[in-house]
This record gives structure tokens, C-alpha cells and sequence, in this order.
């Protein structure tokens, strides 16, 4: 993983760091970043990126980002979520064709690696139309409390909503999973959620409620983001170590961990591929998680 060497840039710095790989702040110093989004991310984005890259000032993009997908399925996302967040991020370049951009989309479901627990995928876009820079990260994980279900009594209701961290975060209550009657969305209020609750009740004989996964609802999702922020300023931090470019970093993870018996490559990790999207510089770092063979127990060979 990336070294966490970047630093706070001050002018007086500048020459100090012209030999080191991190980006030298004139790509980015004193100018403004927007940030697309309706919900409140700019919290968990806004002062970290402007310290960090020496901005002037920043600015949520006044954009309806809910047209191109909402969580709670009145607006079906069309696109990919790396798609999805490219069109976010154009339509606040738009606005402003000399700013930087930032944005983030954030899907839910299954985790791919755990079974039965729920995941998290968040995709972070900055964006440089002056430079034509695009730098994406992403994070996965199974810190979520996503989770949705039917109930149609107060026990069932009750450990729901102790599952799902309630009322801390946020939930969705309506007729059912597919019928948005009645849908309200961002309850915190325990007397909102009992009324709301009681009404579809008496309309429905039962309600489908769904934790609430816009940023603000969610300080699960907010603390996500707020990682992936520091992940996104080392990338932009660090340039290529052939033409200066910033946002150098991995691009693939290879696996063929040799096995510690005999020495067939395993599924296990091997070395990361870093490279550089302008001049397509690319070199490799072996080992990254420190070991350089795998247990036998993982090999196909030894343990079929
Ligand atoms: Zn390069
Ligand atoms: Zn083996």
C-alpha cells in the first residue's frame, strides 16, 4: 500500500520536494474544488483536500445527483457505478470548467469475498479537466449496516433497528420492498418512526423499512468516505516517477505467491503493478503483504 509520507504543502516546501515523488503543489495550489453531492459528503471530504493540496476555497456543486440513481428506488441506476460517478463529476465540471471535482458513489449488496455479510463498495473521483487528470479510488468493505427487511410486529421492529444502529443512522420505511407508497426516507426521530410505523400498519398490515444509505443518514457510509479521502490525497500526491504526473499508484494486484513446499504459484497475492495513466510508466512491488512464500495448506499442488 501506498506510504503515508505525504505532508501538509507550505510554499516554503516546494523546493524541498522537488526530488521526492510527491506532487509538486503547482498543479493544484490555490485553486477551488467542487464537490458534487447532495448529502453532506463535503463533512467528510472538504477540509482534508484543501489542506492537503494547498487549495483556495471549496464549494458543493449545486447538481441533482439523485437524477442518476437514488438508494431508495424511485430512480433506478441506469449505468456502473464507475460510470455513474464520471457523469456526477462532469456535470460539476460543467459548472465550473477551472475547478477541481470530487465525488463519490457508493453501492451495497453482498460482500463479494464474506458470505452472508452485506458490503460496501465506494468509488471516490477527482477530477482535473484543466490538466485532464482523472484519479479514481476505491474502497470495499463490511463495515455497513445495509440491511432491509419486512416486519409486521414491534419485536421484529425493535431488533431491527438495534441492528442496524438506530437511531444514529438513518432508515427508509414503506408499503413493501417494491411498492414505494407511503416511502419516507431519513427518519431518526423514535416517534417519527412509531407514527410512520403504525400508519403503514393500519394501511398495509405490514411495512418494509431499509437502513438509509445516503452519506448523511449514515455516519457508517460518512466514516468510509472520510477514509477513502486520505486514500484519494496520497494518489493525487504522489506522481509518476517518469513525467511528474500526479496520481500514480496501483493498477492491478498480480497474484503467484510461491508455495513454501514446492514452489507452485498460488492464488495468493504477489506484487502490486503501479503505473501512471498519462506516459503508461509502470514498475512492480513484490511482497506487499511481507511474505514470500504462502503455506502449503493454500497450494493446489500440495493440498488439492
Ligand atoms: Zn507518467
Ligand atoms: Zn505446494
Amino acid at each position: 500500500m501506498f506510504k503515508r509520507d505525504f505532508h501538509i504543502i507550505s510554499p516554503e516546501d516546494n523546493l524541498m520536494i522537488q526530488t521526492s515523488s510527491t506532487t509538486q503543489p503547482a498543479w493544484f495550489s490555490g485553486r477551488s474544488l467542487f464537490i458534487a453531492t447532495k448529502h453532506k459528503k463535503e463533512i467528510a471530504i472538504a477540509d482534508q483536500v484543501v489542506k492537503a493540496l494547498s487549495l483556495n476555497t471549496f464549494q458543493v456543486a449545486d447538481i441533482d445527483t439523485d437524477l442518476l440513481g437514488t438508494f431508495s428506488g424511485e430512480v433506478e441506476r441506469r449505468d456502473d457505478p464507475l460510470t455513474t460517478l464520471r457523469k456526477k463529476c462532469e456535470m460539476a465540471a460543467q459548472l465550473a470548467p477551472e475547478d477541481l471535482v470530487i465525488a463519490t458513489e457508493g453501492s451495497f449488496g453482498p460482500h463479494p469475498a464474506f458470505f452472508m455479510l452485506s458490503g460496501h463498495e465506494e468509488l471516490m473521483m477527482f477530477l482535473d479537466k484543466k490538466n485532464n487528470l482523472e484519479i479514481v479510488v476505491k474502497e470495499i468493505t463490511s463495515q455497513t449496516n445495509f440491511n432491509g427487511r419486512t416486519v409486521n410486529n414491534l419485536e421484529d421492529l425493535q431488533h431491527f433497528l438495534d441492528v442496524i444502529l438506530f437511531p444514529s443512522h438513518g432508515i427508509i420505511m414503506k408499503a413493501s420492498k417494491d411498492n414505494l407508497n407511503d416511502l419516507k426516507k431519513g427518519i431518526h426521530d423514535p416517534k417519527e418512526m412509531r407514527e410512520h410505523y403504525d400508519l403503514l400498519m393500519s394501511k398495509y398490515g405490514e411495512v418494509y423499512i431499509e437502513t438509509d444509505m445516503r452519506a448523511m443518514h449514515n455516519p457508517s457510509r460518512m466514516k468510509v468516505i472520510q477514509e477513502l479521502t486520505s486514500k484519494l490525497i496520497d494518489r493525487i500526491t504522489t506522481s509518476c516517477p517518469q513525467c511528474q504526473t500526479p496520481g500514480y499508484g496501483i493498477i492491478s494486484a498480480n497474484p503467484g505467491l510461491p508455495c513454501e513446499l514446492c514452489g507452485t504459484a498460488t492464488a495468493s497475492l504477489l506484487s502490486y503493478t503501479y503505473g501512471c495513466k498519462k506516459c503508461g510508466f509502470t514498475h512492480d512491488e513484490k511482497y506487499p503483504n511481507g511474505k514470500k512464500y504462502e503455506e502449503a495448506m493454500y497450494c493446489n499442488s500440495c493440498n488439492p
